[in-house]
């Protein structure tokens, strides 16, 4: 037996022989993400089902110097969890994906990393008074797991206007780092502390060196996040950004930020694609529901949340917005 055989057989025996397979097709199709860059088939896969199984499996990795490459969803765009070239073991950690606590009274739920943001935010709303992440992850968060999300720092699913990167809102992990050692980042680092609630305290920021290391330097296998109350009230509006004589769209786009800031509208979310961006989208026809081919000059969107409808209409846009004109139908206007 050759030692890739030896490693399988080793892990086949702590994860049992459904959660471990070097079957052609499951191998291949591990071989890709979203992406088509980088592409390498694994050895094998394998799925553990808890944070000892994970020590374990890199553990036999480290004794026969095989490359582990942990994966959520696959959903990665830069070909980060599949191998750079042949071999190694795709670890799986989307069987690790329950909540395990909401803590309403700290504002903190911490899950297993292989659940999917949204199936997490899904479940949050139906707590107490109802709750959300805040930054909901990345656009992707249908599928993709809060453990992707945190090893690329993702943004950009809602949210991050106000709340930031994920990565912001983590106040502390679990990781399994790559010698086998399982630890704890955050409040929960302390031995008298049951329950996670801040990240950071005196000393440094342990949980930083694992955040947006896109794996490189351990599997996470819990995470706690701050939770905030789901808003009364949403609001939402398109625009578009023409050129003027004497500004090009991004400009006119900085000057309305620096209103936005100066005036402390409570903005959700805030995304500006300029024209090139835009006339992609178009010709390529993706995103039809929000363009219209007639546009010419970048597209500008921003959410916000309110607790009364007051609050709401003081968080608008349009009063910063000059020289509206008549919209189209899927915009607000244009300016
Ligand atoms: C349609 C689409 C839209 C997207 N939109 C955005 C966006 O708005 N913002 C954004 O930031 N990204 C976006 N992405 C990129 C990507 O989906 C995200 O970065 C996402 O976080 C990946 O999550 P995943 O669970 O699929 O992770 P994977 O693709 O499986 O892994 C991502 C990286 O994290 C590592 N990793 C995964 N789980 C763990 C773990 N438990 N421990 C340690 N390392 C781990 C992997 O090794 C890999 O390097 C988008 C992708 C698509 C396809």
């Amino acid at each position: 037996m050759n030692e890739t055989q030896n490693a399988y057989e080793e892990i086949e025996n702590i994860v049992g022989t459904k959660f471990v397979s070097d079957s052609e097709p499951i191998r291949y199709s591990y071989s890709m993400n979203c992406d088509f860059t980088l592409q390498g088939i694994p050895d094998m896969v394998v799925k553990p089902k808890n944070p000892e199984e994970v020590s374990e499996i890199l553990k036999i990795a480290n004794k026969y110097g095989t490359k582990v490459i942990p994966r959520g969803n696959g959903a990665d765009l830069t070909g980060g969890s599949k191998p750079i070239g042949d071999g190694g073991i795709v670890l799986d950690v989307t069987l690790m994906n329950k909540i395990l606590d909401v803590d309403e009274k700290n504002r903190v739920v911490t899950v297993e990393v292989g659940i999917s943001w949204s199936e997490l935010c899904e479940q949050l709303s139906n707590v107490g008074i109802g709750y959300y992440t805040g930054s909901t992850g990345p656009a992707s968060g249908f599928s993709a797991t809060i453990g992707g999300g945190l090893s690329n720092n993702s943004v950009g699913g809602g949210g991050a206007a106000m709340y930031g990167a994920v990565t912001e809102q983590c106040v502390g992990l679990e990781v399994v780092l790559p010698t086998g050692e399982i630890i704890n980042t955050g409040a929960k680092a302390n031995s008298f502390r049951d329950k996670p609630f801040t990240r950071f305290g005196l000393g440094a920021d342990y949980s930083g060196i694992f955040l947006g290391d896109v794996g490189i330097h351990g599997v996470k296998t819990k995470a706690s996040f701050n939770i905030y109350p789901l808003p009364e009230y949403r609001g939402y509006a398109t625009y578009v950004v023409e050129k003027t004589n004497d500004k090009i769209p991004v400009e006119r786009v900085t000057e309305l930020m620096i209103k936005w800031q100066h005036q402390r509208l409570q903005l959700h979310d805030f995304f500006y694609y300029p024209p090139g961006n835009v006339k992609n989208l178009i010709s390529r026809k993706i995103a039809k529901s929000l363009v219209d081919k007639d546009i010419d000059g970048g597209l500008l969107y921003y959410t916000t949340v309110a607790d009364t409808q007051k609050q709401l209409d003081y968080n608008s846009m349009k009063k910063l917005i000059f020289k509206k004109r008549k919209a189209t139908k899927s915009q607000e206007g244009v300016f």
